[in-house]
């Protein structure tokens, strides 16, 4: 059956500025037409299609999370605790997530490492359209360091030669895209997960062992995306070359500098320090360490969008308080940081499909792509939190949410 998104307002993704009103026509998964007018206007029947009045709403590409961890909790910062879960019970929550992600407009996401390499499974339970969810690009599990900060949701090796094997060996376990661990997580001091403890983000590999890593991930064809926050596991990464950097929260502007020679992405993941401002209970060092952070990863986030370095959107849901709905919270706090709100859709539309790999497929709103369409009511560009109530969600052309 066809569907026509009648009479919308369109943000394709491509072009600086909205046109329409247009009439978006898909045949089974893909966009077909894209029509200026409307069929709405003289009221022409329509044999054999789902009309859907779109007039007063924008349409957008589906938006892209390229930071997501389904199966961790947004309610419990111990990944020990939810370690001990069972299979079923980590997977059955990870499918709440994924479907919570959807629902809120994000028809794609990568998965930067899981419990047990479960997000592979829940990759292909949504392919198999067993779990209704984002496309799923999955790392599986991690790699880095013995102890490190990937521990609880990776593999560890230490040396290049140990690192560039257990890299192969995600590969061949299925792993779409390879995620390594290069530094400590800061945020684990505000959280309180780390008692007693100052994380400042240090490196946690040499730039050797980062670059045996991205070595094997590209001969396999795999794009690596790198956990680095403070400036010298950023830069360690960038000259090792990842293909992005996440979070850089710590990283200076020499860094971010680094970054902007090397062409790599930062997927800046704004809404964990964000969230973090308001988690109840924190000790007095805690709100200084939560202060500093925030303050560094304002002034690095800022860096970079003045630099110029690509951006896309990453939630890194499963952060207590970070819900799996959070890309249009990262696309509101890009635009705070300083980026143009067409800038901000972008690195959650095209600019982060082209971070994935697959612009050719998704990203836009073009004939011949897959039909992943978001809409929301009235104009985006001048409120981006309207982002946050989406009135319609298409996927690979199934209409996921309606009003
Ligand atoms: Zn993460």
């Amino acid at each position: 059956m066809r569907t026509i998104v009648a009479g919308v307002r369109l943000i394709d993704g491509v072009a600086d500025a909205p046109r329409g009103p247009v009439d978006l026509v898909i045949d089974g998964d893909r966009i077909t037409e894209i029509r200026p007018g409307t069929v709405l206007a003289d009221g022409a029947p329509q044999p054999d299609t789902l009309l859907i009045d779109g007039r007063g709403w924008t349409a957008l590409p589906g938006l892209i999370d390229a930071h997501a961890h389904y199966t961790f909790d947004p309610t419990e910062g111990s990944l020990q605790a939810i370690a001990a879960r069972s299979d079923d019970a980590i997977l059955a929550a990870a499918a709440r997530h994924a479907e919570r992600a959807l629902q809120a407009g994000i028809t794609t996401a990568r998965g930067a490492g899981s419990i047990r390499g479960l997000e592979l499974v829940l990759r292909d339970r949504i392919a198999a359209g067993l779990v209704s969810g984002p496309r799923l690009l999955a790392a599986g599990l991690a790699v880095g360091a013995p102890d490190g900060h990937g521990s609880a949701f990776g593999v560890e090796a230490s040396g290049p030669m140990a690192l560039a094997a257990a890299t192969h060996s995600l590969i061949d376990g299925g792993a779409d895209v390879v995620k390594i661990v290069a530094s400590e997580a800061a945020m684990l001091t505000t959280t309180g997960h780390a008692p007693g403890r100052l994380v400042f983000g240090r490196p946690e590999l040499t730039e050797d062992e980062i670059r045996a890593i991205v070595e094997v991930a590209h001969d396999w064809g795999r794009r690596v995306m790198a956990h680095a926050q403070d400036s010298e596991s950023v830069m360690r990464c960038a000259r090792a070359g990842v293909d992005s950097v996440e979070h850089a929260w710590l990283a200076d502007e020499a860094a971010i500098e680094v970054i902007a020679a090397t062409g790599a992405t930062l997927v800046p993941t704004l809404g964990v320090t964000d969230v973090n401002r308001s988690l109840p209970g924190l000790t007095p060092v805690q709100r200084e360490r939560q202060d500093l952070i925030e303050r560094r990863h304002r002034a690095s986030a800022e860096a970079a969008v003045r630099l110029g370095v690509p951006l896309a959107t990453g939630t890194d849901t499963g952060e207590v308080g970070v819900t799996a709905d959070h890309v249009w919270r990262e696309i509101v706090l890009l635009e705070a940081h300083g980026a143009s709100p067409v800038a901000a859709i972008r690195a959650a539309t095209s600019d982060a499909a082209r971070l994935l790999g697959i612009g050719a497929d998704t990203g836009t709103i073009e004939v011949g792509k897959q039909a992943d369409i978001l809409c929301v009511a009235g104009d985006p560009l001048t409120d981006l939190g309207r982002l946050s109530q989406p009135r319609l969600v298409i996927q690979a052309g199934r209409v996921v949410r309606q009003p």
